[in-house]
C-alpha cells in the first residue's frame, strides 16, 4: 500500500511534550498547495504503556475536545511514565465546521475504517489513525456525545468482544473511567468504525456518550477531565490516586437493537420520559404529533426493553428513520 500522505510535524519518540500538528495536504480553491492541520500533543516520558485520546471524530461533540485541548495545555510530562498521544479533533475538517461528518467530502469518519491513502480526505484521515497511530497505541480512549441530533446521559463504554481478556481490559478501563453510567455494548453496525479497527488490532478501546444537542455542559465536562486522567492512572501512565466518581458508576447492558426507538414517521416529538427515567417493555417513550393539519392523532413510540433511558432525539423535529430514543439495562 502506499505511505500515507500525512506527516506529523512532532517527534512521536522523544522525551517531553510537544505540540504540533498532523499535515495533509489538501490543495482547494482558497489554497493551491495547501494542508489541513490537525493538532495533536505528545506527551511522553521514557518507557512505558502508550494511551491515544481522541476526540471530534464527530465534529458536533464536544465534550472530548474541550477535555483534551486542556489536557494537551496541562498535562505535566514529568508525572508520566509512557506515552500519551493527544488529538483533540480528529475529523478536523468536521469540527471546524461544527458537523458530524466533514464537509469536504460529506464522509463520517466513524463508518471510514481501515480508510485509504488516496481517497478523500477522510479516508486518509483514517488510513493514517490505522497504520501509524494505532500501532503505537496500549489504550484508545475515543470521545463521542450525542451530537446536534441526540442527547445521552453520560456514560463510558466498551464492547462486548469475541476475546473474552481483552474484553475484560475494556471494561476495568471503563470502570476505571468512572462516569455516571458505564455500558456494555452489543454493536449492531460495527463495519468501518475506529472502535472495531482498534479491537481487531488486539488494542483496548473505550469510548463515551456524554451528552449532546450540538453543546457541552459543565458537568459533562468535568466527567470527561476526571475520566481521562482516571484512564491513565489505571493505565500507570499518571502517577497517583484515581479521583474518585461522586456516586458510584452505574452498569448498563445494550444487548442488541431493541435498544433503540426508531420513528417510522415525520412530525414532532412529544418526549414521554426524560434522560435516566425508568420505562418498561411497552411504554411509550414519545410521541410522534403529525404537524401538517391539526386534528390527527400522534404516533405512539413504545420501548421493547425494560430499562433506563439513556439517550433521546435533540431537535424537536423528527424524520422518518430518526433515533427518537435508546433504552439500556440496568444490571
Ligand atoms: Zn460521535
Amino acid at each position: 500500500m502506499i505511505p500515507s500522505p500525512i506527516v506529523a510535524t512532532i517527534d512521536f519518540a522523544a522525551d517531553g511534550a510537544r505540540h504540533g500538528f498532523l499535515r495533509l495536504p489538501y490543495s482547494r480553491d482558497d489554497s493551491a498547495w495547501g494542508s489541513v492541520m490537525i493538532p495533536i500533543t505528545v506527551i511522553r516520558n521514557g518507557s512505558g504503556p502508550t494511551a491515544l485520546l481522541t476526540g471530534g471524530n464527530h465534529g458536533d461533540e464536544y465534550e472530548g475536545p474541550i477535555a483534551l485541548f486542556d489536557l494537551a495545555r496541562t498535562l505535566d510530562p514529568a508525572t508520566v511514565s509512557g506515552t500519551v498521544i493527544i488529538v483533540p479533533a480528529l475529523n478536523y475538517p468536521a469540527f471546524r465546521a461544527a458537523t458530524r461528518t466533514s464537509p469536504i467530502d460529506k464522509v463520517n469518519l466513524n463508518r471510514a475504517f481501515p480508510g485509504a491513502p488516496d481517497g478523500t480526505v477522510t479516508q486518509k484521515i483514517a488510513d493514517y489513525v490505522q497504520r501509524a497511530l494505532l500501532p503505537m497505541a496500549d489504550l484508545v480512549l475515543d470521545f463521542h456525545s450525542g451530537g446536534r441530533t441526540l442527547d445521552f446521559l453520560p456514560f463510558c463504554a466498551a464492547h462486548l468482544l469475541p476475546n473474552p481478556e481483552q474484553e475484560a481490559r475494556a471494561f476495568a478501563a471503563v470502570e476505571a473511567f468512572a462516569a455516571p453510567f458505564s455500558v456494555r455494548m452489543l454493536e449492531i453496525d460495527n463495519v468501518g468504525m475506529f472502535d472495531t479497527a482498534a479491537e481487531e488490532m488486539g488494542k483496548v478501546f473505550v469510548t463515551t456518550e456524554l451528552g449532546g444537542g450540538g453543546t457541552a455542559r459543565a458537568a459533562t465536562v468535568a466527567i470527561a477531565k476526571r475520566g481521562t486522567r482516571n484512564v491513565l492512572a489505571h493505565l500507570g501512565i499518571l502517577s497517583g490516586e484515581a479521583e474518585p466518581a461522586p456516586e458510584p458508576t452505574r452498569w448498563l447492558d445494550m444487548p442488541s437493537g431493541d435498544c433503540f426507538v426508531l420513528s417510522e414517521d415525520e412530525g414532532l416529538m412529544e418526549p414521554m420520559v426524560d434522560l435516566g427515567g425508568a420505562v418498561a417493555a411497552g411504554d411509550v417513550v414519545a410521541r410522534i404529533h403529525p404537524v401538517t393539519r391539526a386534528g390527527l392523532a400522534p404516533v405512539e413510540l413504545r420501548a421493547r426493553l425494560d430499562g433506563l433511558l439513556v439517550a433521546r432525539h435533540f431537535p424537536g423535529l423528527v424524520k422518518a428513520g430518526d433515533c427518537a430514543a435508546v433504552v439500556a439495562v440496568a444490571l
